[in-house]
């Protein structure tokens, strides 16, 4: 009996650490990652992204990799000039968040714990999000 009793203290004592080890949602994570809204600026037929660098800065991915996201989202081409992103149209502005907002789930976010603290490793033509909260490896879109 007390070998029951035993077992059953070590599964609460398990439960527990589960508990605490156990990832926060998706929008605590998000939160945690203290992202600026993006500031663009239309100028003639250019929209300039002022604070495009920080992005790719707080979510330690390549610049290049980033813009071409919004890029190929977009459709429009782009450069990156001091910092600045200049996107050679005038793209609706709420797309910008609402593309930020995709390229986190599909390469940034870990799919399987939510910790934004993730790179992506490429290899021929598969992009991988390597995970270093739970070195979950999956498929970037
Ligand atoms: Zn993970």
């Amino acid at each position: 009996m007390s070998e029951l009793k035993q077992s059953k203290e070590e599964y609460s004592a398990l439960l527990a650490r589960l508990r605490a080890a156990r990832p926060e949602g998706v929008s605590r994570s998000e939160d945690r990652l203290k992202l600026p809204d993006p500031r663009t600026m239309v100028s003639g037929k250019k929209t300039y992204w002022i604070n495009f660098i920080d992005f790719p800065n707080l979510l330690r991915r390549d610049p290049n990799e980033f813009l071409n996201y919004f890029r190929s989202q977009l459709a429009i081409n782009a450069s990156i000039e001091n910092g600045r992103a200049i996107f050679m149209g005038r793209p609706d502005k709420h797309s910008f968040s609402a593309l930020l907002q995709r390229y986190l789930k599909e390469r940034v976010i870990c799919p399987v714990c939510n910790s934004p603290d993730t790179h992506l490793e490429k290899e021929k033509q598969l992009t991988t999000i390597v995970c270093e909260a739970c070195g979950a490896r999956s498929a970037a879109k």
